[in-house]
Order: C-alpha cells, then sequence, then structure tokens
C-alpha cells in the first residue's frame, strides 16, 4: 500500500529504517549541456517503507529537522556517499564529485563539518569528489555562523555549492558576502517565461555570477527549450529530468561507466560569458569585448540611489588617477566622490541607459581624496550600458575615459571667451572668432543680426570679402591681416575699416591668443562704429 506517512510514524519508524537501508541515496547526474558529460551528482535522500510505499524528502526533512534529528540523517547520506564513492575507487570506476546536502539545521550544530570530515578519512575519499550544497535560506538572520561554516568547509577543501539560489530575498547580495564555489539556480522558482521577466530575472543572475567568477548550475531543467536558454545566456551546467532523474546506487555506478565525464570548469572565461545573451547582443559584443582590452571598464549594480561596485579592470583603476589597488577601488562608493550636481549628471544618465537600453554617454567631475596626493578634481566621460536587471536593481558596465585635462583647457577658454562676449556686449562691440587651423570663423549674435553674417564661416574671410561685408578695395589689406595673425607676426592688430554695403567706418581690432607653445590659436575680432563710439 502506498500512502504518507504521519509525522508520529516517521519519527518511530527513523532508527530502524536509518540502520536497515529504508532510508537511502539516489545520484541525479549534472551534465555539460554544451557537450552532453557529466560533471557530477547530487545524493537526494529517500525513504521506502515496507508497508507504507516511497516517502519524500519534502514530507519527512521537515520533521527530521524539527525534531533535531535531521543530522543524523544527513550524516547517514554522507557515509553512505562516501561508501559509493569507495567502492568506485577499489574497483577502478572513475568516479565524479558527489554533492550532499546540508541542512540549515546542520550548520548550527557545532561539529557537524568535523563529523563529514571524519567519515571521509574513514573511506579514504579525496575531498575533491566531496561538494557541499547549503541553502540560501540558510544565510538569511545572520551570515556570521553561514560564514564560519562554509570557512571550515573551505579549509578541508570541500567544494560548497549555494543550492535553491534565487529563492530567498537577498540574492544577489548575499553573492557578494558568502563566498560560495558554485550557484545552482532552480528553475522551478521561476515565475513567468524564460524568454519574459522570469529570463530576465536569471539573466542578470547568471551574468552577475560570471563577473564574480562563480559558476552557475542551472536545475530542475525538464526541457530542452529550457537548456538551450541556459545555454545562451552563458550557463551550460545544468541537472534535472532532461536528462536523469534521481538514480538508485547501482544504476548510477552503471551511469557513470558509461558517460562520459568532464571537470566543472571553476573561473570565467570572460570572452565565453559574451555568449548571445540577453543582454549581450551580437552587434555590441565585439564592441565589449574590444573595450574590455583597450579602455577603463567598471561593472556596478545599482539600486535605490546605491551602487555597489562588482568589478573593475586594472585599466579602469589607471584612468581614474587613483594610487589604489583594484579590491580597495571595489570597497568603494562610486557615487560618493560627485556633489549634488554631478552626482544627477551621471544617474540621469543610468537611467537613461536603462530607458533607451543603449549607450548613453556623460561627462562628470568628481573629487578624489588619496594619502599621498591629496585632494583633487578630474572629469571623466562614462560611456554606459546596462547589462542587466532584477525587480530593484540594475547592473551597469561603464567605460571611462579620463578627459581633466581637455576640460581643463576648454574651461579656461570658455572662461576668457566668455568675459569677452559680456564686455562686448556691454561695451556695444561687435565680436567674433577666428579658429586660424580651420579658418572657421564664429560671429557673435548681433554681427548675425546687424550685418547678415551666418553663423558659421568656413574659409574665412573669403565669403565675407565676397558679399560685400569687407569692400574690395580693402580686400587685400583685411588678407594681409589675416596672413600676419595666421603667422603669428603680431599678437594685436587694429584700423579702421569701413563695413557693410552701406560702407560704415568701424574700428576693427584683433587680439591673438597662442597655446602653450606659441603657436597661433585663435584671432579674436572686435569692431566698434566709428561715428557712434567717437561722437559720444
Ligand atoms: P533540492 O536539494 O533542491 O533537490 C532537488 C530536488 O528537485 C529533488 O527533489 C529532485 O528530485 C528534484 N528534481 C530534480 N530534477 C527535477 C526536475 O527536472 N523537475 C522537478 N520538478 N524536480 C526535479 P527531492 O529529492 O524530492 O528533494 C527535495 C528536497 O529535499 C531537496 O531539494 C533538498 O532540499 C531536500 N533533501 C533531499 N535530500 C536531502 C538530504 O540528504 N539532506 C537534506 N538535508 N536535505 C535533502
Ligand atoms: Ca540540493
Ligand atoms: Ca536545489
Amino acid at each position: 500500500m502506498n500512502r504518507k506517512m504521519t509525522e508520529e510514524e516517521f519519527l518511530y519508524c527513523f532508527e530502524e529504517a536509518l540502520a536497515s537501508g529504508d532510508i537511502y541515496v539516489t545520484y541525479q547526474p549534472k551534465i555539460n549541456h554544451s557537450t552532453g558529460r557529466m560533471i557530477g551528482a547530487e545524493a537526494l535522500m529517500r525513504w521506502s517503507d515496507r508497508e507504507r510505499g516511497m516517502q519524500y524528502p519534502s514530507d519527512f526533512i521537515p520533521v527530521l529537522e524539527k525534531n533535531d534529528l535531521i543530522y543524523r540523517a544527513d550524516l547517514g547520506v554522507f557515509e553512505a556517499v562516501c561508501k559509493m564513492l569507495r567502492r568506485c575507487l577499489d574497483q577502478g570506476i572513475k568516479p565524479v564529485p558527489i554533492s550532499v546536502n546540508m541542512s540549515r539545521y546542520d550548520i548550527y550544530r557545532k561539529n557537524y563539518v568535523e563529523e563529514i570530515e571524519k567519515l571521509r578519512i574513514k573511506y579514504c575519499v579525496p575531498v575533491n569528489y566531496l561538494h557541499v550544497e547549503v541553502t540560501e535560506t540558510s544565510a538569511i538572520g545572520g551570515t556570521e555562523l553561514v560564514s564560519g561554516v562554509l570557512r571550515q568547509l573551505h579549509d578541508y577543501g570541500y567544494i560548497v555549492e549555494m543550492d535553491d539560489f534565487g529563492s530567498g530575498y537577498s540574492s544577489l547580495n548575499i553573492l557578494k558576502d558568502l563566498e560560495v564555489d558554485i550557484i545552482k539556480l532552480d528553475m522551478r522558482f521561476l515565475s513567468g517565461s524564460i524568454g519574459g521577466r522570469g529570463g530576465t530575472i536569471i539573466s542578470a543572475i547568471v551574468q552577475m555570477a560570471k563577473w564574480l567568477g562563480t559558476p552557475v548550475i542551472a536545475e530542475g531543467v525538464e526541457t530542452m527549450e529550457q537548456a538551450d536558454y541556459m545555454k545562451s545566456i552563458g550557463c551550460k551546467y545544468v541537472q534535472g529530468y532532461l536528462y536523469s532523474k534521481p538514480v538508485p546506487e547501482e544504476e548510477f555506478m552503471q551511469k557513470i561507466q558509461q558517460v562520459d565525464h568532464e571537470p566543472l570548469s571553476p573561473a570565467i572565461d570572460l570572452i565565453s560569458t559574451m555568449d548571445a545573451g540577453r543582454f549581450w547582443d551580437p552587434a555590441s559584443m565585439e564592441t565589449l569585448i574590444f573595450n574590455n582590452f583597450v579602455g577603463g571598464a567598471v561593472i556596478f549594480s545599482y539600486k535605490d540611489g546605491e551602487a555597489e561596485i562588482l568589478r573593475v579592470n586594472k585599466k579602469y583603476v589607471r584612468e581614474i588617477g587613483m594610487n589604489m589597488l583594484e579590491h580597495e577601488v571595489i570597497s568603494t562608493d562610486p557615487l560618493s566622490t560627485f556633489d549634488d550636481h554631478n552626482r544627477k549628471i551621471y544617474e540621469d544618465a543610468l537611467m537613461r541607459a536603462v530607458e533607451t537600453n543603449d549607450e548613453v554617454s556623460c561627462e562628470t567631475w568628481r573629487t578624489l581624496c588619496s594619502k599621498t596626493c591629496g585632494e583633487d578634481k578630474i572629469c571623466i566621460r562614462s560611456f554606459i550600458r546596462m547589462i542587466g536587471k532584477t525587480d530593484t536593481q540594475y547592473l551597469f558596465y561603464v567605460m571611462v575615459q579620463n578627459i581633466t585635462s581637455e576640460r581643463k583647457r576648454f574651461e579656461t577658454l570658455y572662461d576668457s571667451e566668455r568675459r569677452f562676449r559680456f564686455a562686448s556686449e556691454q561695451a556695444n562691440v561687435y565680436a567674433w572668432e577666428v579658429d586660424l587651423a580651420t579658418k572657421i570663423m564664429r560671429p557673435c549674435f548681433r554681427c548675425m543680426r546687424d550685418l547678415n553674417v551666418p553663423p558659421v564661416v568656413h574659409n574665412y574671410p573669403e565669403p565675407l570679402i565676397e558679399n560685400g561685408i569687407f569692400p574690395p578695395d580693402y580686400a587685400d589689406m583685411y588678407r594681409e591681416w589675416m596672413r600676419q595673425i595666421e603667422a603669428g607676426e603680431v599678437d594685436q592688430l587694429e584700423g579702421i575699416i569701413p563695413l557693410t554695403v552701406g560702407r560704415i567706418p568701424f574700428h576693427v581690432r584683433y587680439t591673438l591668443e597662442r597655446d602653450e607653445n606659441g603657436k597661433p590659436l585663435k584671432a579674436y575680432g572686435s569692431a566698434t562704429m566709428v561715428v557712434e563710439s567717437e561722437g559720444k
């Protein structure tokens, strides 16, 4: 008869079931979907009661946890796994790493890690054949205890997998806080279709995990479509009914002899993450790879006005001009270096990048403090691209260029030009500037209005000679002025020239601006009406 056992029955039968083998282990393979090879397997507990049939973990595990018996069951599973691995090794069968579940209640047991380590040594199983799965929910309400257990596991050499990632609340933060080696993302926790919202969240998590250098295994994968989608966003490892249900030990040992194995590749390969993911559309793929090799780049998450840097490259640190190490940069809040005005410019640009889903650029000043150089202001041009998003946060990829010297130069010029223009307005002066390299002249508003000068004049002064603003009999004299200015022979020039078809006499003056090497850069011209100004 097949029926669910009651809580009392579970408790009453537990010891006997554990001792007799009614509680036993099944194995579910983990597969590289790109190659079809096995990378490992997960040990899953089963309870087959002689009278009442198969019982499932979702029913008996909560009972064992509540009654402080789960650690005994988990140690039983760990020991069975060690025995199985020992059998493989003894028979010359090459095993795969087996992941064993650790209940969050096991974390509270002081000696739990020592106890599994004792079992491993008892069966003489190399530690690289054993992984431990801890659930994300263990970390809620105090990561310190969990961190301690993870450290202990790492010290012994166990690989730690974060189980059921994405089911909890603070998923993305936990990723950064806890040092896990592998993340397991459960497809069953996804609401919505994989192309839609659910897919967006998954894709963002995979991207984020990749930037952190943590491989991801998708579990609960039932269809080829799901597996292909996961592969397309850069997650090729899958576990689920698509490849195999959990199978008993004998069957599993057959399987590992039939199916090829390969190790799970631990580190991220930046270029392989550029696979046609949703946020790495093919058109921009090359750009991203390229940028990664030529420019300073930073990846950060952004949530409610707070940014957290996840990754920077060396060029970023250099471009920003900080004498810091990469990990020091990562722990700083990138938005704290802005004043309110610049912060707004930057955050507006971030939001534009979100809205347009395209690259957006902006220029902002920030104040940097360093122990050796004191405080300094720098101007950064940022090229911003959103590469992932969840319900509450965004992931940005930003390329930076330090344009401080360019800007400072422009600002001084702009400043002097502005002063000049104000002065002109007040003195009733017509003003213009000539860029000597390009022979482009830009007039003031009054020149345009009163003298009909177009806003930009190329090949200055020829068009103004042609249209009669400079009368023909003064053309050669004026050309000679321009030659002297271009050649840098003079710094100032002045004279009376009749302008416009009405031949109104103007007092025309020129001032030359040179660059830091003395080379002529720009000429500032002005004209005041002789009758008007001298008549006063
Ligand atoms: P889990 O660790 O997330 O294990 C994966 C569960 O998903 C397993 O259920 C597995 O049989 C099931 N599964 C695998 N592929 C698919 C699929 O394609 N579709 C669907 N719908 N399900 C799939 P299971 O074996 O019933 O275990 C349930 C949970 O019980 C486990 O979730 C784990 O939290 C817990 N558990 C199982 N064995 C142990 C154990 O030895 N110790 C502890 N502490 N917990 C265990
Ligand atoms: Ca698990
Ligand atoms: Ca799981």
